[in-house]
């Protein structure tokens, strides 16, 4: 339609052009005939023309009009010398102009062409102005605007349907499934290139969600995730038990847990980029809490919280003290009764006849101190050793045949030591494996009743070899068959000392099980004996 209108309006400006000037040219050639022709016959000649198209005025060298075929009085017609076309004519013997009339549409046309005489006579006539020419031109260009739009709506709104509907109908997911026409197709290619990109994209982060929960949920260190406005993001499964954090708190305030005042000097330290911590008792235990900030940049944008427990320090630091009160409480005894003798002996207060008795008892009470001594630095080496040891393969069967031997020479003579031993290679230790079949072996002969029996067996399945030391003695009641595994504990006291125990045999037997990658298993009844398994992996 702007084509339209652009074309019409140039169109009709060309044609006006022309139409003036043709105007012009009939205007000056009517004139210069009736010029010729008063010229020739003088004024009766323009009585000869009655009916004219023109309007024709006479005008002498003043400028008073001498006729004029309009009708008007030219009496009281204004003096024409100031008329352009008349000042032409008067000065080159032709002039010519024109003037706006009084509407819009019609515009006047002059033209004058000097008489022998010397008046003027003046030729004119109205024409169409260009307004009127665009009034015309309205009707019919309205009317083809009309047919424009009848026909192009209807194609516009069809063509537009069948443009969009196919774009509307593809399929993000599957832009290759998606029925289009052709010139989409290189946008669906992109969309489909894109698309795998995006899915592969989203699996690698699945990917590595999945790595980061797997890690995180199986941490025994608690962890929790904040953004900035201390929402949680994240929390993993050990900080919801240690604070008793619901699950169901992700994406809420950490301030609507009841543990959030405790830590919230923690988080404040942390949003002004300090990591600082803490411990905090919780149910009996102790946890140190640290936060660190989350910096993007030198921005915070979250913290990270961590809960450790700390309560195994406290508790080794404990058993420390233990141990070591233990170990001096245990050494006093015989010190304090080997002192006592020693003093007896050098004031000379001891008879002669019970002077060896005094020294066996001295000899006694050393023995006694040297075991203790010995089982507490066996202790310790293994605490030492921890992961350092130097594995071989051993077979489990020649060892206890071994300790069997030298028992069968130190034990009691109403006690019969049985047994089976099938062979069965252990990865371990040759001195840890002497120590627990040594010491479950002493405690089967120290603890067994009167004529009793142990039996020592050694067998395989497909994956593990088993120790086996049963024992038909007085039995663990069940309540302590944990304990005696405790350093220095004893269900009772008073006959472990005086079969000559130290309460440390099964604390290495324990001790050493750990570090042979071995587990421990008690059966055991008051009154009927116990059995001790002891589970190895096969070589
Ligand atoms: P001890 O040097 O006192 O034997 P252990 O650590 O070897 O120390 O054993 C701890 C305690 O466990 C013993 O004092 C004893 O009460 C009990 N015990 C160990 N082995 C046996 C067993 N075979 N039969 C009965 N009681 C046992």
């Amino acid at each position: 339609m702007i084509v339209l209108v652009v074309t019409v309006f140039f169109s009709v400006d060309e044609m006006y052009q022309n139409f003036y000037k043709s105007q012009i040219d009939v205007l000056e050639a009517e004139t210069r005939l009736i010029a010729f022709g008063i010229d020739k016959n003088g004024v009766e000649f323009l009585d000869g023309l009655d009916e004219t198209d023109y309007r024709i005025t006479l005008i002498d060298k003043n400028g008073t009009v001498l006729f004029d075929n309009s009708g008007n009085d030219i009496s009281v017609m204004d003096n024409h010398l100031d008329r352009k076309e008349v000042i032409e004519a008067l000065e080159t013997g032709f002039g010519s102009s024109t003037r706006q009339s009084s509407t819009l549409t019609e515009r006047y046309i002059y033209t004058a062409a000097l008489l022998k005489n010397g008046d003027v006579v003046r030729l004119s006539s109205t024409y169409f102005s260009v307004f009127h020419l665009v009034g015309m031109l309205f009707q019919p260009l309205l009317i083809v605007i009309l047919i424009i739009l009848a026909i192009s709506l209807p194609y516009a709104f069809h063509l537009t349907r069948n443009i969009v509907e196919p774009l509307n109908r593809i399929d993000v997911d599957d832009p290759d499934g998606s029925d289009c026409y052709p010139e989409i197709r290189p946008i669906l290619n992109k969309l489909s290139a894109q698309q795998s990109m995006i899915n592969r994209d989203r699996e690698t982060l699945l990917q590595k969600k999945q790595e980061f929960e797997t890690i995180t949920q199986n941490m025994n260190e608690g962890m929790i995730l904040l953004n900035t406005e201390e929402v949680i993001i994240d929390i993993n499964k050990a900080a919801s038990d240690i604070l008793k954090i619901d699950k169901d708190l992700v994406g809420g305030y950490l301030s609507e847990s009841s543990v959030y005042e405790r830590i919230s000097d923690l988080i404040k330290d942390a949003a002004k980029g300090h990591r600082s911590s803490k411990r905090i008792r919780m149910e009996e235990k102790t946890y140190e809490i640290e936060t660190s900030p989350v910096k993007v940049g030198n921005d915070v944008s979250g913290y990270v919280l961590l809960i450790f427990d700390e309560s195994y320090k406290d508790a080794s630091e404990n058993m420390r003290k233990e141990f070591a009160s233990n170990v001096s409480h245990e050494l006093k005894t015989p010190l304090q009764s080997i002192s006592g003798y020693a003093e007896l002996l050098k004031n000379g207060l001891v008879r002669e006849d019970d002077r060896m008795n005094c020294y066996e008892k001295i000899y006694g009470e050393a023995q006694r101190m040297i075991v203790l001594v010995n089982d507490v630095i066996s202790l310790s080496h293994l605490d030492d050793e921890n992961g350092a040891i130097v594995k071989e393969n051993i077979d489990l069967s020649q060892i206890c045949e071994d300790v069997v031997t030298y028992f069968r020479g130190e034990a009691p003579e109403d006690i019969t030591i049985c047994t089976d031993l099938k062979p069965g290679i252990v990865y371990g230790n040759r001195e840890l494996l002497e120590g627990i079949v040594y010491n479950l072996c002493e405690n089967g002969i120290r603890y067994n009743k009167k004529n009793g029996t142990l039996y020592v067996r050694t067998y395989q399945d497909d994956e593990h070899v088993y120790l086996q030391v049963e024992d038909t003695g007085i039995g663990i009641p069940k309540k302590y068959h944990e304990r005696i595994f405790e350093r220095f504990y004893r269900v009772d006291k008073a006959r472990s000392k005086q079969v000559g125990g130290t309460g440390l045999g099964l604390s290495i037997v324990k001790h050493s099980c750990i570090l042979s990658n071995a587990s421990i298993d008690l059966k055991s009844e008051e009154g009927k004996g116990s059995v001790f398994t002891i589970t190895f992996n096969k070589a």
